[in-house]
């Protein structure tokens, strides 16, 4: 990822791509107190748009608030920044990674003369689970690892250390021969995936956990949204593992994972054992939305071009 072409935009200024280094003194690569993004950009008819880009600036600032991070840029500077990263790096489509994080000015927990430094840097990436989980679905398991206790971490925060945990349930979920992890929460309710929200499909209803444990995801919200403007009723409470087995359909959602169907869960297969039609129609939806196909959502896009 390091030697490669382009620019990445730090701390105020776009710098070369193999420039954007930083001292292995570097506080938040020690402790992982730092809060970041995971945002797209999508090719549309009028250029490439970033979408739902002041929802993930806002939980960006959210996080920091959260930690405690003081973030030494206003939003309109974070957001600016991000359109700059896929403009100046000629992307039609991109994933997005702002960041902030601490400086090296001090090492102790206690440290309290850090600087907090900001970064953005955009790249081409196409599905993260794989085109053909998109429309296959992919296989999971319940992980032995436990999602944060919520007063562990704090899961509302997209904090860089929050990530351990979802690292140790993957890892362990492809050495088994799986595609990703599903975590349950310390009283052994489903929470979601690694990076992903989960949702399920019983007699039509919609169904996905409350968060406690799980990110309040911003594609979690799209879902929540296109299924009430399809007439599809959405519940949010706490879910059992069995009754994701015995769902009509299960999907993750995730600006990576954007929509991905699940097909089997700790070997049992999902209703149909492929993409189940609500799953399908929401997917088909979503990518609309952010590919700009869907006049009434233009408001959750920005497009670099400036239009
Ligand atoms: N949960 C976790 C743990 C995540 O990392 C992500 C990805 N950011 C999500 C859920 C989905 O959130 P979003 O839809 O905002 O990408």
């Amino acid at each position: 990822m390091a030697d490669r072409d382009g620019l990445i935009w730090m701390d105020g200024e776009m710098v070369p791509w193999r420039d954007a280094r930083v001292h292995v003194l570097t506080h938040t690569l020690h402790y992982g107190m730092g809060v970041f993004e995971g945002v797209r950009a999508y090719h549309t008819d009028k250029g490439p748009a970033i979408f739902r880009l002041q929802d993930h600036t806002d939980r960006l600032f959210q996080s920091a608030h959260i930690l405690g991070m003081k973030i030494p840029f206003d939003k309109d500077t974070i957001n600016q920044a991000q359109v700059a990263a896929v403009r100046d790096n000629n992307l039609d489509s991109a994933y997005l990674r702002p960041m902030c994080f601490y400086g090296s000015e001090g090492m102790g927990l206690r440290a309290d003369n850090l600087r907090v430094h900001g970064m953005v840097a955009a790249w081409e990436w196409g599905a993260y689970l794989g085109e053909e989980a998109m429309e296959k679905g992919i296989r999971i398991r319940v992980s032995s690892f436990t999602r944060h206790h919520v007063n562990i971490t704090m899961c509302r925060a997209k904090a860089n250390g929050n990530y351990i945990n979802s690292m140790l349930a993957l890892q362990e979920a492809l050495d088994n021969g799986y595609d990703e992890a599903l975590l349950l929460d310390a009283q052994g309710f489903v929470m979601e995936g690694s990076g992903e929200n989960i949702f399920i499909v019983r007699d039509g209803v919609l169904y996905t956990p409350d968060l406690t444990s799980a990110l309040d995801g911003i594609t979690r919200r799209t879902i929540i949204q296109l299924a009430a403007e399809a007439d599809i009723k959405v519940v949010e409470k706490r879910i059992t593992r069995d009754e994701v087995y015995i769902a009509d359909e299960a999907f993750f959602t995730g600006s990576a994972a954007e929509v991905t169907p699940i097909r089997e869960v700790d070997n049992r297969s999902i209703g149909s054992g492929s993409r189940g039609p609500v799953t399908e129609h929401l997917q088909k939806k979503y990518f609309d939305v952010v590919h700009g196909r869907s006049p009434v959502h233009h408001g959750w896009l920005t497009y670099v071009s400036g239009d």
